[in-house]
């Protein structure tokens, strides 16, 4: 989508500060960190939110958690503990209609959530 941060992102065409990369998948640090740990998780193709997954999406899913589960581990808040966020939809909090997966941790996480 030619108009979609993300995929400017994903294709490299506006900076952001990468943290993991595959064929299909890549991780940044959020712009607007809401603890000391934020990173985003997306898949490369543009899928508007969760509720745009489809079957064939399932292998993506799946990978996009053990890439939360490396990142974890590398960004050492796998002890300590963390949070995997998605927003979707208005009322969900999504403001970047491109599905993501923010990844939170090095502090103190309430619940429930604003
Ligand atoms: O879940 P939501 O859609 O609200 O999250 C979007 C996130 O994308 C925000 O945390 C925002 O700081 C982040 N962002 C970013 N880089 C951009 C634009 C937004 O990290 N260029």
């Amino acid at each position: 989508m030619s108009d979609c941060i993300f995929c400017k992102i994903a294709n490299k065409e506006m900076d952001s500060e990468i943290v993991y990369e595959d064929e299909n998948i890549i991780a940044f640090k959020d712009v607007n960190p809401q603890a000391p740990v934020h990173l985003l998780i997306i898949p490369k193709k543009h899928i508007e939110s969760v509720m745009d997954f489809e079957d064939k999406d399932s292998e993506l899913i799946s990978k996009i958690f053990f890439v939360a589960q490396k990142l974890a581990q590398e960004f050492d808040v796998h002890e300590s503990g963390f949070r995997i966020v998605n927003n979707c939809g208005k009322e969900g909090g999504q403001t970047v209609n491109h599905v993501h997966f923010h990844l939170l941790g090095k502090r103190s996480l309430t619940w429930p959530p604003g």
